[in-house]
């Protein structure tokens, strides 16, 4: 038998999110972002299940070429843009849309010789200040842009810090009001948090993540509790070895936890090489055989140990939900410090996928 550990990766469960945000948004097209592997889901596994999307957003052209060689057909937007005037050549080719967030961008659309034009999004940078253009420089680029015979479409497109935050929001979306004011464009804003809170941010296309992949943009799962969406992601193993401790004693490296009465603890064949915070700290949820429990002392590399007070059913082989239905990804993520992004895209390659 191979090592017990095991993600599962639910493809009803990403047709089921796709449905309810286009139900949320169901004024707009969407993007579904699908970068970093699908926030580690893998974007050969599921692709094809969100793939009545508009659109798949992608930080790499590597990304983006591999849904071509899949088959996919329908436009890929590129959220970095391209990295060098070269790559355009093959943006063309494979009718890829680039976002433009920087003047040698500019230069190099200028410059190249494309036999049809690339559908463009300019870029507004509205206050988190990693890429775009400044609110008050948006006008003349937009127009610069629009004269050149290399851009086909144009959307204004921007991308909120803090989207959970009505205050920013209204900020950013006054920012962006000023900006295109006078011409009549094309946008793209919203991300997940913005797609689910903020309606008046979805305009003509959002660009939704996490939330397709079941987890919640604010960190906090009972923000989206009631709203349908479903883990797609389930980390599972199994217990390899129960032991008995006695008053006093000591579990795991550093030996950080100190069992205060009689106890049976569960080692679990899950550590932090396969993608579980190390940073977890004891009380971190779990489930064993079935019942909510928690972990105990320091995450190893290729082990845990888990409390089984809770769980007198557990045997060596009983069933461990790491993350999934049951222990929620953003539980386990808030506790470590972490965001679920984070766990999700950490993920490692040792670890079996299995579709259903
Ligand atoms: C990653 C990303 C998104 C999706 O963010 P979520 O919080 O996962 O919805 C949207 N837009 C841009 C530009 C991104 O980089």
């Amino acid at each position: 038998m191979s090592r017990p550990i095991i993600a599962t990766i639910n493809q009803n469960a990403l047709q089921t999110n796709l449905s309810i945000v286009r139900n949320i948004a169901s004024g707009s097209r969407l993007w579904a972002v699908i970068k970093a592997n699908a926030y580690g889901h893998g974007i050969k596994r599921v692709w094809k299940s969100l793939s009545s999307t508009d659109g798949f957003a992608v930080l790499s052209i590597h990304e983006a070429l591999l849904l071509r060689e899949q088959g996919f057909q329908k436009p890929i937007l590129l959220l970095e843009g391209f990295f060098h005037p070269h790559d355009l050549r093959i943006l063309h080719r494979y009718h890829l849309t680039t976002i433009i967030h920087s003047h040698w961008q500019i230069q190099a659309l200028k410059k190249a010789h494309l036999s049809s034009p690339l559908d463009v999004y300019l870029k507004m940078n509205c206050g988190m200040n990693r890429l775009g253009f400044q609110p008050k420089d948006v006008r003349n680029v937009w127009h610069q842009l629009k004269a050149l015979k290399n851009v086909g479409t144009l959307t204004l497109m921007a991308h909120f810090a803090k989207a959970q935050c009505i205050y920013d929001i209204m900020k950013s979306m006054q920012r962006i009001a000023q900006s295109s004011n006078g011409f009549n464009c094309t946008m793209s804003l919203a991300n997940s948090a913005a797609t689910l809170w903020h309606p008046r941010t979805h305009c003509q296309w959002v660009r939704p993540g996490i939330i397709l992949y079941g987890a919640s943009p604010s960190g906090d799962w009972k923000d989206i509790a009631s709203s349908g969406l479903m883990p797609v992601m389930t980390l599972n193993s199994k217990i390899i070895a129960i032991q008995k401790l006695v008053a006093g004693s000591k579990v795991g490296y550093a030996n950080n936890y100190c069992a205060s009465r009689a106890q049976y603890i569960g080692i679990v064949a899950c550590g932090y090489a396969d993608g579980y915070p190390h940073h977890a700290p004891t009380g971190t949820p779990v489930m064993v055989a079935g019942s909510m429990t928690q972990t105990v002392g320091s995450i190893s590399m290729d082990m845990m140990a888990v409390d089984l007070t809770r769980c007198p059913q557990a045997r060596i082989g009983s069933l461990v939900e790491l993350w999934g239905n049951n222990v929620k990804i953003n539980d386990v993520a808030s506790v470590s410090g972490t965001i679920s992004y984070e766990l999700m895209c950490a993920l490692s390659s040792r670890v079996p996928v299995k579709i259903t």
